[in-house]
């Protein structure tokens, strides 16, 4: 079973609870060890990052505390272009809401399709609660 480490839990800090709850479970179920990179976000880093192409929108759920970006970690870094390492924290995290009764979606699959390999804007960390049970 994984921890977080201190970072970790400090980009938990300002997030809903419900998604907190969800990211506490799922670390304790995943089988690929995972750090939480960002939580809740402020608008002026958020311009910053539609600025540079690292998002597409100015209405992340990032700024109300509605998302969390947790990325796998392999021997104390993170395996950016390994898909399948995301997707075991994705796994973990849909099996941690599910038991939680939270409804969730992954930046991996917007289309909620259960595929990664047709989306235009692959954003394997994100994790969001959804608009229509929490906007
Ligand atoms: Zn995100």
């Amino acid at each position: 079973m994984f921890r977080f480490s201190k970072r970790s839990e400090e980009n938990l800090k300002g997030v809903n609870p419900a998604l907190v709850k969800v990211v506490r479970r799922a670390i304790e179920l995943t089988t690929v060890d995972f750090m939480v990179i960002e939580g809740l976000r402020t608008q002026e880093r958020q311009r910053q990052l539609v600025r540079n192409g690292t998002s597409q929108t100015l209405s992340s759920r990032h700024l109300t505390g509605h998302a969390v970006d947790c990325a796998p970690l392999v021997k104390g870094s993170i395996p950016w272009n390994d898909k399948s390492k995301f997707k075991a924290v994705s796994d973990a995290m849909f099996t941690a809401a599910k038991e939680l009764g939270v409804k969730i979606r992954w930046g991996g699959d917007w289309n909620e399709n259960g595929r990664s390999d047709d989306e235009k804007f692959y954003d394997g960390p994100h994790f969001e609660l959804r608009r229509q049970d929490y906007p």
